[in-house]
């Protein structure tokens, strides 16, 4: 296969750096990134009506239902048709596994990287991640209580996320185990999945993401 067509899904819990990843995969193989997350920020920042149905149920913590996760991904899907993708943010429950190989069809997914994380780490990233509202950046305060720190790549001033609140993070990593760990098996039952090592920086983790998937992706020996 060749791997700028690769189709590969990085699960993990929030603040485990899915996004990170996603986009070392993209610029590494020549995939594109989708992210439903980033898809819907810009939804609810364009006030669409899907951005108007999801802002409340996202600030919250809460899953957006899946006709309108799968009515942005289906387009960005078809903008990215003979591509290969990284994507991250789909699949969160089984439900969702299901619709994806659905959407897929024939070639479905090459690959599910598991970024395995302590949720205690997990915690500590995203009570001091600031995001850039005007590019996107992401960096880290200091400590939880700096609110703002200036952005390190424009000259805007980075902010903590509307969903980075203690109630939502608990809420979203409580959906976390009970609704996308049972996809975790799915794909390994389906031995699709790949388990990472996620704690320790971008780059370091990237190499273990790479070593694995080199098992994955290359084709299995034909039987003589
Ligand atoms: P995180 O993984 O840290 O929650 P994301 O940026 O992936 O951050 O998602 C932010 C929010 O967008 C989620 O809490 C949820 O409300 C919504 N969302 C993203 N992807 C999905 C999805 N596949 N199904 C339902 N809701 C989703």
């Amino acid at each position: 296969m060749r791997t700028d067509q690769a189709r590969i899904v990085v699960l993990g819990k929030q603040g485990s750096g899915k996004g990170t990843q996603c986009e070392l995969l993209a610029d590494h193989f020549g995939l594109v990134h989708l992210a439903t997350g980033d898809l819907l920020r810009a939804a609810v920042r364009d006030r669409t009506p899907l951005g108007r149905r999801a802002q409340a149920l996202m600030e919250n913590g809460e899953l957006v239902s899946d006709d309108l996760v799968f009515a942005l991904l289906d387009e960005e899907l078809r903008r990215a048709a003979g591509r290969g993708f990284s994507l991250d943010g789909v699949p969160r429950t089984l439900a969702q596994a299901r619709a994806l190989d659905r959407h897929l069809g024939d070639h479905g997914l090459d690959a599910a990287v598991e970024l395995d994380v302590p949720g205690d780490l997990v915690m500590r990233r995203m009570a001091t991640r600031r995001v850039c509202p005007t590019c996107g950046t992401l960096t880290t305060a200091p400590d939880p209580a700096v609110a703002t720190v200036p952005c390190q790549r424009c000259d805007g001033t980075a902010v903590a996320r509307p969903d980075d609140t203690v109630d939502a993070i608990a809420r979203r990593l409580a959906l976390y185990e009970e609704e996308t760990r049972p996809v975790l098996d799915w794909y390994e039952e389906r031995r699709l999945l790949v388990r990472v090592d996620g704690d320790g920086d971008p780059e370091e983790v990237f190499g273990r993401v790479l070593a694995s998937l080199e098992v994955q992706l290359s084709p299995a020996p034909s039987p003589r």
